[in-house]
């Protein structure tokens, strides 16, 4: 049966690859992102898809982007929060700004997300959140980066335990390294740096984070797990 996906951050980069394979393998799915090019995404897409201009960081367009979704296709089977932003700086030079966007997108964002999906939600429900290595591990400049993605991890274990009578799933997917927007203003020298903390040698792709979040999303015994797909980095720190 065709599911209803929503997928946060599903303009570009990781939540791109995970709207499109979801769409391959015949499901629906409703990307959100501030900045929404429609004709790019249709193309992209296909008519499978419907792209919703919202900011994660407002309950109110959250709510207004769910209901949309919900009036369209009658509710939401699959929630993959991962829009995400990152702010690097050692902590007594970061903006207190910074802290809190990165606080708001990383964190809230998906809490306000699953509050505003949950009323759609039915049993056998699925949601995947995007966690990151660096939340599990000290990466020096990444305090508002790594804590959010901390916190995230905190939410996904409470909401598994929370949800499971329900039966609605919460994992965490922890990418490592994807060479995105994201990684992009990250300098050549210190990307080899943490490519030689990578055991296997190399960046993920994002069709790689993508095939692990779509299996996650349809496995049915598994809830408040955290899946490192980072090519051994967590192993190896
Ligand atoms: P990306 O290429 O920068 O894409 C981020 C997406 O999130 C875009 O679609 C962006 O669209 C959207 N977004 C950002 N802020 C938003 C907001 N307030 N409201 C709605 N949408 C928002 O990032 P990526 O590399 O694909 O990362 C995807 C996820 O993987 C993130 O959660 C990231 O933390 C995690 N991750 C990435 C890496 C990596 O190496 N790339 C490593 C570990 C974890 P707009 O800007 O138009 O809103």
């Amino acid at each position: 049966m065709s599911r209803r996906w929503i997928v946060t951050g599903g303009s570009r980069g990781v939540g791109l690859a995970t709207a499109q394979l979801a769409i391959r393998k015949g499901d629906r799915v409703a990307v959100l992102a501030r900045n929404i090019d429609d004709s790019r995404l249709r193309e992209q897409l296909g008519a499978n898809a419907l792209a919703i201009t919202a900011d994660i960081t407002d309950p109110e367009q959250v709510r207004s982007a769910v209901e949309r979704v919900a009036g369209e296709w009658g509710g939401v089977d699959v929630l993959v929060n991962n829009a995400g932003l990152h702010r690097g700086r050692r902590l007594h030079r970061l903006e207190l700004d910074d802290w809190h966007a990165v606080l708001d997108t990383n964190l809230s964002g998906p809490m306000h997300c699953i509050r505003a999906c949950l009323a759609y939600m039915g049993e056998g429900a699925s949601i995947v959140n995007v966690g990151a290595v660096v939340g599990f591990r000290g990466f020096p400049g990444d305090s508002a980066y790594g804590a959010s993605k901390a916190g995230l991890s905190g939410l996904t274990q409470v909401l598994a335990v929370e949800l499971a009578s329900r039966n609605i799933r919460v994992n965490l997917v922890i990418p490592g390294l994807v060479i995105t927007d994201m990684t992009s203003q990250v300098d050549g020298k210190a990307l080899e740096q943490l490519v030689q903390r990578i055991p296997l040698g190399r960046a993920g792709t994002e069709e790689e984070i993508a095939n692990v979040i779509w299996w996650v999303a349809g496995s049915t015994y598994m809830t408040g797990a955290i899946i490192p797909t980072d090519g051994g980095m967590l192993s190896m720190l």
